[in-house]
């Protein structure tokens, strides 16, 4: 193990190389996100579900497969330092979820539809689009057999994209049937590679024999024409997996639901079968996947429990908010009520007083404080009012404190007056504010 020694006083604290900070303004646009898939998640009937970010590292290495990029080469991995135990910063949240739906049986009385948000963790070479801590939203619907389910994942999928604007990205769709047949598939498939083994590159030969499905999902450029070639797994599928297929397509086409079969998609992790799919873009560049699922059967087995079908998605919050920015830009700062202007120092207990009278009445307020400078002119302070974006200034000033009172002043419109309100009703007004919003 590499150990660095850091001298506190020299070095620089920054942040993780591919770990970003989220500030405001832009944190706004990741809770307007998150409170529109929430709303989404609530009219779908999926309930929320909060894993634990530190997992123990053979639940992904069985989970997703050991000859996985994630697996091989982009999980944070430690020791505990007490017991020595084998951990892993969670790289996806599917495997956590189902062992949590393992560990308190939760799958009992029936299927559970659930949704996560929250931070992931991949050692991958940071660029646009490709971090090394990163937010996922992702939807699992456990215990359900049917194409209808997969559908409805879509579907939910779709209107999360309506619900914020986006209408340029595409849905690709495939099958990858089910072990027996991809053990057909398989044997044709390595016959196809051995024959061009020449172009293959590394990671390929590695796992022409060890999981060669993988190798369709390269995206080395060298690679294509040999992948475009390859045996179509689709063309292995028996009659049970393409009925299940076809369900799931003319549901899409009874709701107008665009998607382009793409015979090569396959995904990261070796716990999918039947459909897998992947909203995409080409506003991204080679970060074109935007959203990607598919349904995993065997999960539950594989991780030493009951067998459940299952199937889910997760999306990437950066690639989506990416489009989003690029689109129609929604208003996501909360906006501001009121900002209050102090003058007098001693009126601070009864000002506070008053502030948080109007903030249980629903009134946003900001305060005007004071710095190393003290309190500022009053000019200043209206100045900051101004620019806080609030729609009114609540005046403190000494001739107002003596009679009790505020002075409210509409800072963006002509057609409202200022007036004074008592102190002991200033309650009164955030109802007249709640009226004019
Ligand atoms: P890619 O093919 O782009 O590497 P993936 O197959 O690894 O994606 P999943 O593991 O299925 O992606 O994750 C679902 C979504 O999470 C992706 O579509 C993407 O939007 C997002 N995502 C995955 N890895 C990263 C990352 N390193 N940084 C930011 N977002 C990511
Ligand atoms: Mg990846």
């Amino acid at each position: 193990m590499i150990q660095k020694v850091i001298s506190p006083k020299t070095d620089k604290l920054t942040a993780v190389k591919g770990m970003n900070d989220v500030l405001p303004p832009q944190s706004a646009m990741v809770e307007w996100l998150e409170s529109k898939v929430r709303k989404l998640m609530a009219r779908y009937a999926y309930r929320n579900i909060r894993t634990p970010i530190v997992e123990r590292t053979p639940l992904f290495v069985r989970g997703l497969g050991e000859v996985t990029d994630i697996v091989e080469k982009e999980m944070y991995s430690f020791e505990d330092r007490l017991n020595g135990d084998p951990l892993t910063l969670r790289p996806e949240a599917t495997a956590g979820v189902v062992r949590a739906a393992l560990e308190h049986t939760l799958l009992y009385d029936g299927g559970k539809r659930l949704y996560y948000i929250g931070p992931m963790f991949r050692h991958e070479r940071p660029q646009k689009g490709r971090y090394r801590q990163f937010d996922q939203i992702g939807a699992e619907a456990l215990g359900f057999a049917g194409a209808e389910i997969d559908a409805e994942m879509i579907l939910m999928a779709a209107a999360l994209w309506q619900e914020i604007g986006l209408h340029d990205v595409r849905l690709e769709l495939n099958s990858l049937g089910q072990p027996a047949e991809r053990l057909q598939h398989r044997k044709a498939l390595i016959a196809h590679f051995e024959e061009h083994a020449s172009v293959l590159d590394e990671d390929a030969q590695r796992r022409l024999y060890s999981n060669p499905l993988r190798i369709l999902d390269s995206k080395n450029p060298k690679l294509q024409a040999v992948i475009e070639s390859a045996p179509k797994l689709l063309d292995f599928l028996g009659a049970a997996s393409l009925a299940h297929f076809d369900t799931l397509k003319l549901i899409l086409d009874a709701n107008g639901i665009a998607y382009i079969i793409n015979p090569r998609l396959v995904r990261g992790m070796d716990y999918y079968n039947l459909t897998v799919f992947e909203f995409t873009t080409d506003r991204l560049g080679s970060q074109g996947t935007v959203c990607a699922g598919g349904r995993y059967d065997y999960l539950f087995e594989q991780l030493g429990g009951k067998p459940a079908p299952a199937v889910g998605w997760a999306l990437g919050v950066d690639r989506v908010l990416e489009l989003v920015k690029a689109s129609a830009m929604p208003e996501f700062s909360p906006k501001l009520d009121a900002y209050a202007i102090v003058t007098e120092v001693a009126a601070l207990p009864i000002v506070l007083q008053t502030l948080q009278a109007l903030r249980l009445a629903g009134v946003s307020v900001q305060m005007h404080s004071s710095t190393a400078d003290g309190m500022g002119s009053m000019k200043s302070q209206f100045k900051r009012a101004d620019t806080s974006g609030a729609r009114y200034a609540l005046i403190f000033g000494s001739d107002e404190i003596s009679a009790q009172q505020v002075t409210i002043k509409p800072l963006r419109t002509t057609h409202a007056v200022q007036h004074v309100q008592s102190l002991a009703d200033v309650a009164d007004w955030a109802i007249t504010l709640q009226s004019d919003a």
